[in-house]
């Protein structure tokens, strides 16, 4: 097999999460640009649509699907046709709700827990079955530096993306002896709508730049290439695996 051959998805059909806009639009493209057909998801009907359209005005194949990831139902009811015949899963849908903890308000927690980790094992319950049967899928799940580091007014998002990291470990273990490879990707600080507050802000962000080796806020097409690799015949012995791409920023104190 050549190199292109091993990191292609031409034949693959691809279902992201999240996609209407920022990290999980732009893997979209990326995994679009390998060959992969591709499923997109969001909450908000209008970005979904007009993220398909700006994607099959590049060339993409690609279909849109509305539904919220935190519920079963919708996921079940807007996959029903398509759910056996998802070759890639990239649970990427994910929100802040930032609150000190000590006055976090119980609807804030859940909000954040049930939307950055009860959905991933919602939306691959729903597909998971389709990859078992037809011997072989990947999943990615879009975990976060914070999910090894955390700081003030986000521990739900920590404790959420903590548990993406270990759910990753398990779906790993539970499928691996069905080639099924479940293996997430913890960006570092990305330029999107989520961290929009943040990139403003001038005191974090001088301390975001200061504290990355790379010197530098991370841009999300600097996540296709691990996303590509996770999708593809290249990973296919590759199971369980954080991968951070942050410019550097947890190996540095
Ligand atoms: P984003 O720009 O806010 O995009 C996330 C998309 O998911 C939005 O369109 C959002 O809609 C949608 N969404 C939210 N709740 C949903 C639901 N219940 N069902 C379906 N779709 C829903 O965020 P992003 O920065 O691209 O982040 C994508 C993922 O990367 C998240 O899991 C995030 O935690 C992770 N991440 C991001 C960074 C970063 O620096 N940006 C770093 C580490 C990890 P709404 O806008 O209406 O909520």
């Amino acid at each position: 097999m050549t190199t292109s051959e091993l990191f292609s998805l031409r034949g693959k059909r691809a279902l992201i999460t999240g996609a209407g806009q920022g990290i999980g639009l732009t893997l979209a493209r990326g995994l679009a640009g390998a060959g992969a057909d591709l499923v997109i998801n969001d909450i908000d009907a209008a970005r979904l649509e007009s993220a398909v359209a700006q994607l099959r005005g590049e060339g993409a194949t690609v279909e849109g699907r509305r539904f919220d990831v935190t519920q079963a139902a919708e996921i079940e009811g807007a996959l029903a046709d398509i759910a056996g015949e998802i070759d890639v899963l990239i649970n990427n849908a994910g929100i802040h709700r930032r609150a000190p903890l000590e006055s976090m308000p119980l609807e804030t927690w859940r909000a954040v827990i049930d939307t950055n980790l009860t959905s991933a094992f919602l939306v691959t319950r729903a597909v998971v079955p389709g990859m078992l049967r037809r011997g072989g899928g990947k999943i990615i799940n879009i975990c976060s530096l914070n999910a090894e580091i955390s700081r003030p007014t986000i521990a739900n998002y920590s404790a959420a993306k903590g548990g993406l990291k270990m759910l990753t470990r398990a779906m790993a273990v539970e499928w691996g002896g069905r080639n099924v490879q479940a293996n997430a990707i913890s960006p570092g600080y990305m330029r999107t709508d989520l961290t929009g507050t943040l990139t403003i802000d001038p005191v974090f962000d001088r301390a975001i730049c200061a504290r990355t080796p790379a010197g530098r806020w991370g841009e999300p097409h600097e996540l296709i290439g691990a996303a590509v690799f996770l999708a593809s015949r290249a990973s296919d012995f590759v199971n369980g695996q954080i991968l951070v791409v942050d410019g550097g920023l947890l190996s540095a104190l």
